[in-house]
């Protein structure tokens, strides 16, 4: 007797997640491990974050608020929408699954960019939707590329901007020509997981009155990122109510765990620890930057938390032999690799083991 698996899941693999720093120290009997893998912010959290986890442990035994109303609450005031145009979820990771499973049936035609949060394709794969890659020009969306794209059969379109892992952007003016250009009844996914680490003024940093003219769009954003929870597991979608309502008839029944809404209503609260880390951030690419130059290596310019770069030797190669040394970084494919800016202790670390490796 063999078992019957939906043959829809056949051909997808794991997602390989960066590197535990626990498991390199024992892997190469190291004490001491610096990870720039997974795009964490090297700050931490915030004070008042870390306050709510620690009260929120006297109601361990509780199940959480399933519908997450003081979070709900504390994101549309903070951005001005209806508490029910706003979802939290188990990240954006949980998110991107519901988002799927929501929309996509059989048949669907998904268009998605070939080096993007891999994610989305295989959320796409496991409902049985066909993908439509469209590959990044310059390293970064090519939104006329998505748009030719479209058929008879596109259900949604995934953007990520700015995109993770090549952390380039795309403008406002360009965001714009594209959803004019997209048929209404096509969903627009729009991941801005690193948002509030944007420098330039040219992207449109406040997207969320784009809801009222383009009613077919999706915003996700994240408190893994910038706000620094990623082990709390949270993230939010803000669009129409009905798209919310639909959403809400798939979710699990407490996906966001207590201590996870009581830190990020406090996390937002703290808008101080966003602008420390927006800065730490800035300066730590700055340096980078410069290092880089100095060694002649290309990298992508990045709006995001880190840096995609080419390391002219073969990324798993450079991944090992960093590693070795201490040092987790994310290998891409070819010679590129993927570095998050860290503190500049950090990122003067790196650019030393870096040279050593390249040597
Ligand atoms: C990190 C990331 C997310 C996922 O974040 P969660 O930790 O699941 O909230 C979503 N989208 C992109 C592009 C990311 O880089």
């Amino acid at each position: 007797m063999t078992l019957k698996f939906r043959p829809e899941i056949k051909d997808l693999v794991p997602y390989k997640p960066g590197k535990p720093i626990e498991d390199v120290k024992k892997e190469y009997g190291l004490t001491e491990v610096i990870k720039l893998a997974s795009n964490e912010n090297p700050l931490g959290s915030s004070p008042k974050a870390k306050e709510a986890v620690v009260k929120s442990v006297e109601e361990l035994h509780l199940y959480p608020d399933g519908n997450s109303t003081d979070l709900k609450e504390a994101i549309a005031n903070f951005f001005g929408v209806k508490a029910t145009q706003v979802l939290p979820s188990s990240g954006s990771d949980e998110m991107v699954d519901q988002i799927s499973k929501t929309f996509i049936n059989h048949g669907d035609e998904i268009i998605i960019a070939d080096v993007t949060f891999p994610r989305y394709l295989s959320t796409a794969i496991m409902m049985g939707g066909t993908p439509v890659v469209v590959p990044l020009k310059d390293f970064t969306y090519d939104l006329e590329g998505m748009k030719k794209a479209i058929t008879e059969k596109t259900k949604l379109i995934w953007l990520c901007n700015p995109n993770n892992p090549t952390g380039t952007m795309f403008t406002e003016k360009e965001l714009l020509d594209f959803l004019n250009a997209v048929p209404k009844n096509i969903i627009v996914l729009y991941d801005e997981a690193y948002n509030e680490y944007v420098t330039r003024d040219d992207y449109p940093k406040n997207s969320i009155p784009l809801l009222d003219k383009y009613p077919n769009v999706i915003i996700m954003r994240t408190f893994s990122k910038i706000y620094g929870l990623a082990a709390l597991r949270v993230g939010y979608t803000i669009a129409s109510e009905e798209i919310i309502e639909n959403i809400n008839k798939i979710r699990g029944p407490f996906n966001v765990n207590t201590s996870a809404q009581m830190a990020a209503i406090a996390a937002l609260e703290d808008q101080d620890f966003l602008k420390e880390s927006y800065r730490v951030n800035k300066e730590g690419k700055e340096y980078l930057y410069k290092a880089f130059d100095d060694m002649g290596i290309w990298y992508a310019p990045s709006e995001t938390n880190h840096i995609f770069l080419d390391a002219k030797k073969d990324c798993q190669e450079v991944f090992t032999e960093l590693q070795k040394r201490g040092m987790i970084i994310r290998p891409m494919y070819k010679t590129y690799i993927r570095v998050s800016i860290g503190t500049m202790d950090q990122n003067k670390k790196f650019i030393e083991l870096l040279k050593e490796v390249l040597a």
